[in-house]
């Protein structure tokens, strides 16, 4: 599988470290109860089609990565950078 880079490139998937689904938002610990907060940590979907994933490009740039995948075909439709770095022009990102 291929990963394209924002800033480094296409590269092979062995540089890339997988870091979950990307679709999981962490709830503020003051707004959940502990079975709400159990499932946002050990909870998760496996779904077969089109998943966002977080990746880190760790043999490369560091960078976080939000990729768009379909888990059947492992075809990605999108990669951006995630953090205060996506913004290439320096300013803080999303
Ligand atoms: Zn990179």
């Amino acid at each position: 599988m291929i990963i394209d880079c924002p800033w480094c490139g296409k590269r092979d998937v062995r540089e890339f470290t997988y870091q979950g689904d990307g679709n999981i938002k962490r709830p503020a610990i003051s707004d959940v109860n502990v079975d709400e907060f159990n499932a946002y940590v050990y909870d998760r979907e496996n779904p077969a089609g089109d998943h966002l994933e977080l990746w880190q490009h760790s043999g490369g740039c560091r960078s976080h990565l939000l990729v768009s995948r379909n888990t059947l075909t492992h075809q990605i439709a999108s990669c951006e950078t995630v953090g205060p770095w996506a913004d290439k022009s320096g300013r803080a990102g999303k």
